[in-house]
């Protein structure tokens, strides 16, 4: 199994049948076929990397992560994670830049680690455990919506009446007919080495979530695919079908996939945790300042590892974190920086005194602040959550852009630290000096506030000069910027040709995506919707006359609403037919923008005009499963 750049997993399984020299069929299994297969690599997404013609693609153990035995009802497989690249050695895959991440993370923390006077210093690696949302609705009715089944969300659907405002479903006990699916799924997770730290009801009807243990980032990635994969499948059985799509339901919450993400070693322990001794607090420090550094400098290339048509639904609804990358340090942790960039010894919040004399540094409380749900980027006590990830996606990107963007930072320090250590500064001198000039030039992506608030909208762009990317079509760019570039190619995680093709790939995907939702909009609006609408104005018609008959003039409002809004909806789903085959752009920017600011509004409008219509036509008369059915009956 491999991981191309869809999102999903894929899976090339061998037979292993071989003719022996006296002709007879044998089975054989070597260890050169464990270690190296050969899939198409064309017919992947692999934006111009591979022609049709030269199709040759490899695969190749990853040894670093566990194989399993998948068992089926006839039998088991041997599944085995791999890598994939193309036969002139580009990857095509998700795994093999958060290989190369991780080493280039390690590599530049090493250099840090040893600056800072540590001499026993084992190998780095970054951890990940995913906290996944998802919603499950009764498979009979995702049957009856061609939108949910193609798409993965309703494209349709007026509110019900009761929606999420009595915040009755978060936390609340849990439907036994899903409590019963979690028990089961959650026994193959176990089986499979990933058990499940918590499970909850979430925000909206219908949504929960779950939460496996963190373990290293690479074997997280795959064992989040693995999770997405079984959860699906498992959900079937229990006669749900399980949507792992960012926003299935307009109205209510969508789901994410919070990402929480640490640095350590065997020798040191965890980086991002602040520890309580004074060594371990100065690690802390750097590497902290070493993210606030990454995050200000590359946070819309964080935006853009998290931009797909589906997120753009989230991010910057009042749910979801905005497009605006920021990070939550907690109170105290940010008066500490806040103090370090003053050039004064800090003074914790309840009145400790720090100094950055190693032997006078105070210990961290363990959770240095409140949590703030509405910042992307949020230090947790001993990691950060990367919240703004989308449900459907591999947190392979996410993950990628982290431990590059920290490799960036760390070597950036590692230099600026030879520099005031050769100057005669003593490490903790030193250290203050580099990370007062990190809070000088970065500080400004620190941000404990209201990140929903129009206010920080307006002051993140204006006052801190941060980015505000809100669609796809404004973030996926950014991996074509140069320092983008040189950020990938100078960590050598992902060459130009191969950040570059990935660029087109992820564009490719987002149009993807919106023009089988366009076509769907125009497929169930012309073939379901307008045609309901029509017959239930002609029966109207004849209930009008038929009381007229008995000396009762009906009020005709109904029927001149349902006209009106179904002439509406036909109207924008023939402009929505004239933009669809437009083709010719000058570039892949501003295909996308046609996708973001042209197509997606004239399917909105045609929403619109249906759920209006929704709301007038009687309840049998209506041909599609309603919001109130699918996310209440389970
Ligand atoms: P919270 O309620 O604080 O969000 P959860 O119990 O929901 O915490 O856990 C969130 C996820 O974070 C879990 O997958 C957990 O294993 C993971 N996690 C905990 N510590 C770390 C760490 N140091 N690095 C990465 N992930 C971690
Ligand atoms: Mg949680």
């Amino acid at each position: 199994m491999f991981y191309p750049l869809t999102n999903i997993t894929a899976e090339k399984h061998d037979g292993f049948i071989i003719t022996n020299s006296d002709g007879h069929a044998i089975t054989e299994f070597t260890g050169s076929l464990l270690i190296k297969g050969e899939p198409d690599g064309s017919s992947f997404p692999n934006g111009s990397l591979r022609m049709t013609s030269a199709a040759r693609g490899y695969t190749a153990w990853d040894p670093t992560s566990p194989a399993y035995i998948k068992n089926t009802a006839n039998g088991a497989t041997l599944m085995i994670p791999s890598v994939f690249m193309s036969w002139t050695g580009e990857s095509l895959d998700k795994k093999i830049p958060l290989l190369r991440s991780n080493a280039a993370m390690d590599k530049a923390a090493r250099k840090v680690l040893a600056l800072l006077g540590e001499t026993d210093i084992a190998p780095l690696n970054s951890s990940c455990g995913a906290e996944q949302e998802y919603f499950l609705i009764d498979k009979n009715f995702a049957a009856a919506r061609p939108d949910l089944l193609l798409a993965g969300r309703t494209l349709f659907g007026a509110p019900p009446a009761k929606g999420q405002e009595f915040d009755d479903h978060y936390f609340g006990a849990i439907p036994d007919r899903v409590q019963v699916f979690m028990q089961d799924f959650e026994d193959q997770l176990y089986r499979l080495g990933i058990p499940a730290k918590t499970h909850h009801n979430e925000v909206a009807p219908a949504q929960f979530e779950i939460a496996p243990y963190f373990e290293a980032a690479n074997v997280a990635a795959d064992h989040q695919q693995l999770m997405m994969t079984i959860m699906k499948a498992t959900a079937l059985k229990h006669g749900f079908v399980c949507l792992l799509h960012e926003k299935p339901f307009a109205g209510i919450n969508g789901s994410g996939k919070h990402v929480n993400w640490s640095v350590g070693n065997a020798t040191q322990g965890n980086l991002l945790d602040p520890g309580s001794s004074p060594e371990e607090n100065l690690h802390f420090l750097v590497f902290c300042g070493a993210v606030i550094r990454g995050v200000h400098l590359f946070g819309p290339l964080l935006r853009a590892a998290i931009a797909t048509a589906s997120n753009d639904h989230r991010l910057g609804a009042n749910e979801a974190p905005p497009a605006i990358m920021s990070v939550y340090l907690g109170d105290q942790l940010e008066a500490v920086y806040n103090d370090i960039k003053a050039g004064k010894a800090s003074i914790t919040k309840d009145g400790g005194l720090m100094d950055l004399g190693l032997s006078q540094i105070l210990p961290f409380k363990r959770d240095p602040g409140d949590r703030n749900r509405t910042s992307p980027f949020a230090f947790t006590g001993n990691r950060f959550e990367f919240r703004a990830v989308g449900s459907s996606q591999s947190v392979s990107g996410p993950l990628v852009a982290m431990n590059t963007i920290l490799a960036d930072s760390l070597s950036w320090i590692a230099g600026r630290l030879e520099t005031e250590l050769a100057a005669g500064k003593e490490v903790p001198e030193a250290v203050a000096t580099v990370l007062q000039e990190i809070m000088d030039k970065h500080g400004n992506v620190v941000f404990g506030g209201d990140g929903y608030s129009s206010e920080w909208h307006e002051m993140a762009v204006k006052e801190r000069g941060l980015r505000n990317l809100p669609t796809s079509a404004e973030a996926l760019p950014v991996f074509t910027e140069q320092p983008v570039i040189e950020l990938f190619t100078s960590t050598g995680v992902l060459s130009a040709l191969e950040l570059e093709s990935r660029y087109e790939v992820y564009a490719e995907q987002y149009i993807n995506s919106i023009v089988v939702e366009a076509k769907l909009v125009i497929d169930l609006g012309k073939t379901v919707i307008y045609p309901a609408a029509l017959s239930y104005l002609t029966e109207l018609g004849a209930n009008y006359d038929a009381a007229a008959k008995f000396g009762v003039e009906l009020d005709t409002t109904t029927a001149t609403t349902i006209a009106t809004e179904a002439k509406a909806l036909l109207a924008t789903i023939t402009a929505l037919e004239g933009e669809l085959p437009k083709h010719d752009f000058d570039s892949i920017a501003a295909h996308l923008e046609h996708g973001a600011k042209v197509i997606r509004p004239l399917m909105d409008q045609a929403r619109a005009h249906a759920d209006a219509l929704e709301l007038e036509l009687a309840d049998d008369a209506w041909p599609l499963p309603k919001y109130r059915e699918m996310l209440y009956l389970r």
